[in-house]
């Protein structure tokens, strides 16, 4: 399937630098979800932190799936825009008191509790407002992600989740805890996995968990794995849209859920990465001593991956399509050496004023912008 085309007369007027997003693309990439999830009766919770903008955001409700928040104001936000309060789980290691209050204000499905302390003060907030607020335990199952060791989140070395050795505490607390209601466990183990065995292997510690805890007498009505699955950042055409039914597959086929026990999901990045792109002029090329320098009206102000993870975004020229025959370091203007989108970039013969896009940019781009060195806020401007 073809990813997004560039319209380089529209942009011609456009400031610079803005995120583009392809609407129509993310479209299609929600009915190829919802078809994959429908099929198994899989819930997905669409993770806000992956981006927060409001037109993606209502076309992401729209498509009926729920909520996956990591802090109070995103919570906030999804019942602002109309998620269902039922639709919304809450994740974090460091929930406020403040942002607590608000989520069990809001009647939210589940908070996915990381520690015991958590949850002692959920229970007194909840008992404080005359509430039972229902709890998964995110659970840290030791699954190695193999993915850059910044957005691997499932191993025991790791600030997330609860260990198995601290299980039998746990249960032990949480029956005297009257006002939390045990109803899942959670589990995440790292983002943009491009190899679905880390996936195999999860279902199996999955279903090693979800068996220790009914032998206890818990026969939990949630089980949600968490996000994670990658995309194709060097092809974005090639790939724009995920395999998602191979994707759920591997859960249908390696997990074991009892009757009536419902399996959650948290998306973020296979939801929104392709449909967005950064937008950027050349303003200056300057020639160094190994290379040339491409020096954008974009930077890590803009997107920070590449300067945050190493991570690889394809670049293009979209006012030259002639063939790439030269080489270029692609920069920002930001005073930081790290502000760097890419090095050697096979590139067409490039001078100032040329449009750039940076590829696969919707995801932890627009959402992680700054205004450090007093940069403009970040704009954004639609397919549609
Ligand atoms: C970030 C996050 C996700 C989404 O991860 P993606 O890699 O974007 O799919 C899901 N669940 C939790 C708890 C997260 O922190």
């Amino acid at each position: 399937m073809m990813g997004t085309v560039f319209d380089v007369s529209r942009f011609a007027a456009e400031k610079t630098p803005f995120y583009y997003y392809d609407l129509a693309l993310l479209g299609k990439t929600l009915e190829a979800l919802n078809k994959a999830r429908q099929k198994y009766g899989y819930h997905v919770h669409y993770a806000f932190k992956a981006n927060a903008n409001d037109r993606i955001l209502e076309m992401i409700r729209a498509a009926g799936l729920g909520a996956d928040c990591v802090s109070g104001n995103e919570v906030k936000k999804a019942i602002q825009l109309g998620f269902d309060p039922k639709q919304v789980v809450f994740a974090g290691v460091g929930k406020s008191d403040e942002e607590i209050i608000a989520a069990l204000e809001f009647g939210i499905f589940c908070f996915n509790c990381e520690s015991l302390p958590e949850i002692e003060v959920i229970n007194e907030l909840a008992a404080a407002r005359g509430l039972v607020a229902s709890i998964a335990l995110r659970i840290n199952p030791n699954v190695d992600a193999h993915t850059h060791k910044y957005i691997t989140t499932g191993l025991e070395e790791n600030k997330f989740g609860i260990n198995p050795y601290e299980f039998e505490e746990v249960l032990t607390r949480v029956k005297d805890l009257e006002h939390i209601r045990l109803n899942g466990l959670h589990f995440h183990i790292g983002s943009q996995i491009t190899d679905l065995t880390p996936f195999k292997n999860l279902c199996l510690r999955v279903n090693e968990i979800n068996h220790w805890f009914l032998q206890k007498g818990y026969d939990l009505p949630v089980i949600n794995v968490g996000g994670g699955v990658g995309i194709n950042y060097r092809e974005p055409d090639k790939e724009a849209i995920i395999d998602f039914e191979a994707y759920f597959k591997v859960f249908h086929d390696f997990i074991q859920l009892r009757p009536g026990q419902q399996l959650h999901f948290e998306l973020g990045r296979a939801v929104v990465a392709q449909c967005g792109s950064l937008v950027s002029r050349v303003l200056y090329v300057k020639n160094g001593i190994n290379t040339n320098f491409a020096i954008l009206d974009a930077g890590m102000t803009e997107l920070i991956r590449p300067a945050l993870y190493q991570a690889f975004h394809k670049i293009e020229n979209i006012s030259n399509t002639a063939f790439a025959d030269m080489k270029y370091d692609v920069v920002g203007p930001i005073c930081e050496s790290s502000d760097c989108f890419g090095k050697a970039v096979n590139l067409p013969l490039t001078k100032r004023g040329d449009l750039m896009v940076i590829r696969s940019a919707g995801a932890y781009g627009e959402v992680m912008s700054s205004r450090y060195n007093l940069r403009d806020e970040t704009r954004a401007v639609y397919s549609v």
